[in-house]
């Protein structure tokens, strides 16, 4: 872990676990000067990981996910106590996690293969397109997924030979001391993965420590003030947001197992997952049987306890906005099937279906972020895609329907859809994964989530002369002629479809 080389701090943050109120461990709270400290660090890790092979670099990510891989018992634990979600669920995040890890690895290499390209015009020159490691990049993380979430920044970052600053949530940030102390026993590099710790603050240090790119994950209204921040160096940001994914189920639907996806998709985590289904909108001829289905399948579900499928909720702030938009939906005529405000104890949350949501009310308009499944009744596909269309967000999206789902999917404005499953793409480590609008830009996992973390370098060589150099003042006097008949010829009436042809016309 980062270990201060400037003035240390004295502050400690503890990390509670949010099923008892218990702490669960206690972290620096590091200050700028130490964010500096660590980031100058990286960079000097940073200049010789960037030289390694790639076979190398495979390596040693190997035995990092082996050495994590080892100790999943203890992440799950650790993440399961200080986030609140069920061991299982834990582990299932401890386990995606590793998954990210060995595929960016074994994709680094051919992700960032370097490519000839068409020189068009210019015909005398080779044209490459290389991809290069940026150097430090800074990852700032949510509390819902801890583990997961950031390593989909992480293991690309670190596989396309860049080094890591991570500063987790306040709320989170054992898992990730823990993770970084594997780190520091694994690569011959201690200062390739550092973690540094602290609430917010500690975040917008990092944003303007000069990282060469921040990979941020979080919430929209934060993710504008990271944006913010990095813009005073002018520093590239990635941005990971919030979504209120829209569900579609249509008359053709398999009802059972679309209530199913429903059901895990929007509840899983306690619903506190950027992609989880915030909204879901039923064809009339089935929304009352798919209602049904949803509410057994939900009455069958255990809250809080070792065996539970859903656990605490992480925050009581979270807790407060999901009672809020449950009493606004109320209040605007909702009706209320299981759970509800009256059945939230501490941060337990029981899971609430509600039917009869508009888009006039909170929990279909902002992000909820809790066990929460709001269902709309819709008189067709096209009302239905135009609603889910609806919203500032576009992050993933979900279509359970016949041979039409296709179809429904393309119009659906998102970074992501799955079709006849839930949450699909995010399980696919060679899909991008990423958002739109408010859900913010740019893509973690999958070869463009490797290219994130690089620059494209464009190389034009010359490899013969002509007698045509373009690239000169020493022109013949009949250049515009030349030219002219040039733009007839190459993008006018003219028939000359290669640059080839056109030089060998110019030289006869
Ligand atoms: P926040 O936006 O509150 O915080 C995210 C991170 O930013 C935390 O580490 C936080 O630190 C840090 N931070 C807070 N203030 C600043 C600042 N001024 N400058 C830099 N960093 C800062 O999000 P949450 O942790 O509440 O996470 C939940 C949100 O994340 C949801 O909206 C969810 O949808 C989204 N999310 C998006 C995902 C995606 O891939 N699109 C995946 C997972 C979550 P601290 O906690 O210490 O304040």
């Amino acid at each position: 872990m980062a270990t201060a080389t400037t003035t240390a701090s004295t502050e400690r943050l503890s990390s509670y676990n949010p099923a008892t109120g218990e702490v669960v461990g206690t972290v620096p709270i590091h200050t700028p000067a130490e964010v500096d400290a660590a980031v100058a660090r990286a960079r000097v890790a940073a200049q010789s990981w960037s030289t390694r092979s790639f076979e190398a670099r495979t390596e040693e990510l190997v035995a990092f996910r082996k050495a994590l891989a080892a100790q999943a018992d203890e992440l799950a634990s650790i993440i399961h106590r200080e986030n609140g979600k069920p061991e299982l669920e834990a582990l299932v995040e401890v386990m995606m996690a590793l998954g990210h890890i060995q595929h960016a690895a074994a994709r680094a290499e051919t992700a960032m293969a370097p490519r000839k390209v068409s020189s068009g015009m210019l015909a005398n020159f080779r044209a490459t397109v290389s991809y290069h490691p940026l150097g430090v990049i800074g990852v700032i993380g949510p509390w819902n997924y801890p583990l997961f979430t950031p390593m989909g920044s992480i293991a690309y970052a670190l596989a396309a030979g860049n080094a890591v600053v991570f500063k987790p949530s306040e709320l989170t940030p054992l898992i990730a001391v823990k993770v970084a102390e594997i780190a520091a026993k694994t690569f011959a590099l201690s200062d390739l993965l550092q973690v540094v710790t602290g609430a917010g603050a500690t975040g917008a240090a990092l944003a303007k420590a000069g990282v060469d790119k921040v990979a941020f994950t979080g919430s929209a209204a934060t993710g504008k003030r990271v944006m913010m921040a990095a813009a005073e160096r002018l520093t590239p940001v990635l941005l990971e947001l919030g979504g209120k994914d829209p569900m579609i189920v249509a008359d053709d639907a398999d009802l059972e197992k679309a209530a199913e996806a429903c059901v895990y998709g929007a509840l899983t985590n306690a619903g506190q997952a950027c992609i989880s289904v915030e909204r879901v909108y039923v064809a009339d001829a089935v929304h009352d049987r798919f209602v049904d289905e949803v509410v057994k399948q939900v009455r069958a579900l255990k809250t809080g306890g070792d065996d539970g499928h859903l656990g605490a909720m992480t925050s009581a702030a979270q807790v407060a906005i999901v009672r809020d938009h449950l009493d606004d939906a109320v209040a605007k005529g909702a009706t209320i099937l299981t759970g509800g405000s009256d059945a939230i104890s501490g941060n337990y949350i029981q899971p609430t279906v509600i039917t009869g949501a508009e888009h006039s009310m909170k929990v279909m308009s902002d992000e909820t972020f809790g066990p929460v499944i709001p269902i709309k009744r819709v008189g067709s596909l096209d009302e239905a895609v135009k609603l889910a269309n609806d919203s500032t967000y576009g992050l993933g999206s979900t279509v359970f329907a016949g041979k039409g789902a296709r179809a429904i999917a393309d119009k659906l404005r998102a970074g992501m859809t799955s079709i006849n499953s839930v949450m699909g793409f995010a399980g696919i480590p060679s899909l991008p994964f990423g958002g739109i609008g408010e859900s913010g830009f740019g893509r973690i996992h999958g070869d463009e989530g490797i290219r994130e973390f690089t620059r494209t370098k464009s190389t034009a060589e010359q490899v013969m002369s002509i007698p045509l150099n373009m690239m000169s003042f020493r022109q013949p006097k009949d250049m515009p002629k030349r030219l002219r008949g040039m733009i007839k010829q190459l993008y006018g009436e003219g028939v000359v479809a290669k640059a080839g042809d056109l030089w060998r016309r110019i030289r006869s």
